[in-house]
């Protein structure tokens, strides 16, 4: 790995600042200093200081992100803004992808990582991780759809679901809902209620598994995940 990535990846400065931190002769590799931006080190085997300091790599990169609507969980679109062109430069370096997809117009949590085991492991049919919805649906959503969820609903191509956990939480010309899931199906939560003759006008997811989404998060916010929120996902 060239030398101003590890830098910057380590959160010593921007690449920019990077570069100037070696032209100034702040960086030792090995006790030497080290000028060239373009060196390539070995992360495992190369000790670098800033300033005498000591740099802690770190291979992986969790953050949460609060996704807006009008964007795309993906790396890259041809057309639309992605979850990752929302990202700060420094923080796109050890290029980490979205945990499974939102839809353009969902809302929520959304983990960004470039632990591949890690997005695996929650994306995994097998492993059934709960996902937790908020959604306003155009109609009236009463026991029945609660009943019907519990036994799971069949899909307009035939696939019946896994149980959902269905909590009515205001009902009316437009109902408020919490729907749990444990499969992530194309646009599932919305084809659930197509199957009971609803539809979704709007929806957030609110957790992954132990995940919760940070509610002071403003659309398109992001954070870095803390040790304890990394540890519990494992
Ligand atoms: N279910 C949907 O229908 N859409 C999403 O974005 C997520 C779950």
């Amino acid at each position: 790995m060239r030398i101003d990535k590890l830098l910057s990846n380590a959160g010593v400065g921007s690449r920019k600042e990077v570069k100037k931190l070696l032209k100034d002769g702040a960086v030792k590799v090995n006790d030497v200093i080290m000028k060239d931006a373009k060196t390539k080190l070995n992360p495992e085997e190369d000790v670098v200081t800033v300033h005498g300091e000591p740099v802690v790599y770190r291979e992986y990169v969790y953050f949460m992100m609060n996704k807006p609507q009008g964007v795309i969980s993906a790396t890259e679109d041809l057309r639309d803004k992605t979850v990752i062109d929302l990202l700060k430069t420094e923080d796109r370096i050890l290029e980490p992808f979205p945990v499974g997809r939102l839809d353009k117009d969902t809302e929520g949590l959304l983990l960004i990582t470039n632990d591949g085991a890690l997005a695996h492991q929650l994306l995994s049919p097998k492993k059934h991780v709960p996902k937790t919805y908020f959604a306003v649906i155009d109609g009236e959503v009463s026991e029945k759809d609660t009943d019907a969820f519990r036994e799971g609903v069949t899909l307009d191509d035939g696939y019946h679901t896994k149980p959902g956990v269905l909590k009515i939480l205001k009902t009316g010309l437009r109902s408020d809902i919490e729907l749990t899931i444990t499969e992530g199906k194309f646009h599932q939560v919305k084809r659930m209620f197509e199957a009971v003759g609803k539809r979704v006008v709007y929806l957030r997811r609110l957790s992954m598994g132990p995940l919760l989404l940070d509610e002071s998060l403003q659309l398109g916010e992001y954070r870095e995940l803390s040790e304890e929120e990394v540890v519990k996902l494992k």
